[in-house]
């Protein structure tokens, strides 16, 4: 089997469609994840639900997919992400919304728990440290768990004490999947903020029990010229450029 992990798609289209022709450039894909934030920031929600959805998606949500559906209120968002909250509200067909709306917080499919933010906090805690790390292994209950919201590729590998450090995931980085438990990242699709402008996602391959963090050159000045032409903030197209 091999699964798209993504996560953090944030309605860009573009960077979405060269992560699956990436993925899909070997061999078929099986199936693709994708850990909340499929919308917002973006110009492109109906089009990102669509592919996703063509492809049977095993997602949760993220807050800004509750956010733009009535699922959370945005005074905890900063002035961007609200604005584009409100207007990816408009724009998603009473269907789409919908489809949202049925997103679980955390889901749990084979070896694997599947979550936005954290398990503890699903569509808002920012899991990066070592006692994060703890506290998410210490409710884990499968082997593996994956999150996004940070937009930064990682992995946490438990030690023998429950114990975990923060390794960041450079392209092409591969993991092999052994006894030892983890959570990683795949970093963000639709809006990277490590520096490297280029998506980010994770190739799973259960046959060969293997990680691949990959990274994919998109056309980011396509997403770019939507963002500004639908008059969201012209920073949510900016950062494109420098993946930040
Ligand atoms: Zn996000």
């Amino acid at each position: 089997m091999r699964i798209a992990v993504t996560s953090d798609i944030h309605s860009n289209i573009e960077a979405l469609t060269a992560v699956l022709a990436d993925a899909e450039r070997d061999a078929p894909l099986d199936g693709v994840w994708a850990t909340g934030d499929l919308v917002g920031y973006g110009a492109d929600p109906g089009p990102v639900l669509a592919a996703l959805r063509a492809r049977g998606v095993t997602a949760v949500a993220g807050n800004h997919d509750l956010a733009a559906t009535g699922g959370m209120d945005t005074d905890d968002f900063n002035a961007q992400a609200a604005a584009a909250a409100h207007w990816t509200a408009g724009a998603l067909s009473p269907d789409e919304a919908d489809w949202i709306r049925t997103l679980p917080l955390v889901l749990t499919v084979g070896d694997f728990t599947l979550v936005h933010g954290s398990i503890r906090d699903p569509a808002w805690e920012y899991l990066l440290d070592a006692r994060q790390a703890e506290e998410q292994f210490a409710r884990q209950t499968t082997r593996y768990s994956v999150v996004g919201h940070s937009h930064l590729p990682f992995w946490f590998e438990e030690d023998g004490d429950g114990r975990a450090w923060p390794q960041r995931a450079a392209a092409g980085r591969r993991l092999d999947l052994g006894a030892s438990r983890l959570i990683i990242n795949p970093g963000s699709v639709g809006q990277p903020r490590d520096g490297d402008a280029r998506a980010s996602y994770v190739l799973y391959d259960d046959r060969a029990a293997v990680l691949e963090w990959r990274r994919v050159a998109y056309d980011i000045a396509a997403a770019q010229r939507k963002i500004i032409d639908a008059g969201l903030p012209r920073f949510l197209a900016e950062r494109l450029s420098v993946g930040r």
